[in-house]
């Protein structure tokens, strides 16, 4: 099968397109022809080279996947080849407590399509067969199918589950551009919160707007995000902050947390060392969560809201397969709004 893959960690230089041998369906597996997959930040990392991730060579990245099933495994009696499908991209053991509690995230074994695993940077991807849910044709496209996955969940359990946002509450988002972030916009509005978005350029902001943001700050023009938070709340703070920036916001984010607020940490692209003076922890009496990926229930959960039309899809532009190199470039200069999809055409 044709496939972008990645031949050692480095560069963008280490993404090769060609071919390699096709997966080989499992018993409890199906086998798919992609049709799309979304790009994702975690694909720069893991084609950086993830410490503590040994992987091995040639390594088909790509987490978010939506295509056909041609293929069943032996085991599998309750879904047909010729179902269109988007697969949950993080899988558990399925033993042991967390998995069995519903809390896959939290499994020590927990992986996912791409990183751990081959994903959908290619013609054909096998997945486990509980990890696909089939969409409505009707309703969303293949690339909207490819878009929403991992950033749709990874929004919802951050803002839902472990950020427990309500109604009338503010929340501030930042990075408005992000797949994860124009999703957390849709999310947030609504759970009936007020949004306070950051972003970098005007035409970002203008986006942010029009995803529903109440306020949108340009961090370029307004480096002191958390004073403007602090007068846009009346002086109180906001409830909630979703900070994947790490040290470039941290200070900042415990400045503009609201008394009695949470904050949740989702990831580190500027660095994962931070200071905390832990005063604002213990005199603010916040509340720092970490959150990371789903469950099968909040994926679930997600998706319909996407398949309902709740929630769109933010697409910023597609790539077909053979410019798997360039669409990662494109990612790395961080000037898209929304989704990076790779379109894959199979024979
Ligand atoms: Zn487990």
């Amino acid at each position: 099968m044709k496939a972008a893959y990645f031949t050692g960690a480095g560069g963008p230089e280490v993404i090769e397109y060609g071919d390699l041998p096709e997966p080989i369906v499992g018993k409890n597996e199906v086998k798919i022809k992609i049709y799309a997959s979304g790009l994702n930040h975690l694909d720069i990392f893991v084609r950086n080279g993830i410490p503590g991730l040994k992987l091995s060579y040639p390594h088909v990245g790509g987490s978010d996947m939506a295509g056909e099933i041609v293929e069943i495994g032996d085991n599998i009696t309750d879904i047909s080849v010729g179902t269109k499908v988007l697969v949950n991209p993080g899988f558990g053991c399925g033993k042991c407590k967390a998995c069995i509690s519903g809390e896959e995230s939290l499994c020590k074994r927990f992986a996912l399509y791409g990183e751990h695993v081959w994903g959908g940077m290619a013609e054909y991807a096998v997945v486990r067969a509980d990890k696909v849910l089939p969409y409505p044709e009707k309703k969303i496209t293949p690339i909207e199918a490819a878009a929403a996955p991992l950033v749709t969940l990874t929004a919802y359990r951050e803002l839902y589950t472990q950020g427990n946002l309500r109604p009338g509450q503010t929340v501030v988002i930042l990075g408005a551009g992000s797949g994860v972030s124009t999703v957390g916009i849709q999310l947030a509005k609504l759970a009936g919160a007020k949004v306070i978005a950051t972003t970098s350029s005007k035409e970002k902001e203008k986006k942010a707007y029009e995803l529903g943001a109440d306020y949108v700050i340009n961090y370029v023009d307004t480096p002191n995000w958390d004073k403007e938070v602090y007068n846009l709340t009346n002086k109180q703070g906001a409830e909630l902050i979703v900070d994947n920036v790490g040290v470039a916001t941290w200070k900042k984010s415990l400045r503009a947390v609201s008394k009695g607020g949470r904050i949740v940490t989702v990831g580190a692209t500027t660095g994962s060392m931070v200071e905390t003076d832990i005063r604002m922890v213990f005199w603010k009496q916040i509340h720092i969560i970490g959150s990371t990926m789903s469950s099968q229930r909040e994926f679930l959960e997600a998706m319909q809201l996407v398949f309902e039309g709740k929630i769109k899809p933010v697409i910023d532009r597609t790539f077909p397969l053979e410019k798997l190199r360039e669409a990662h470039k494109y990612l790395e200069a961080g000037k898209q709004f929304g989704k990076v999809v790779i379109t894959v055409k199979a024979k």
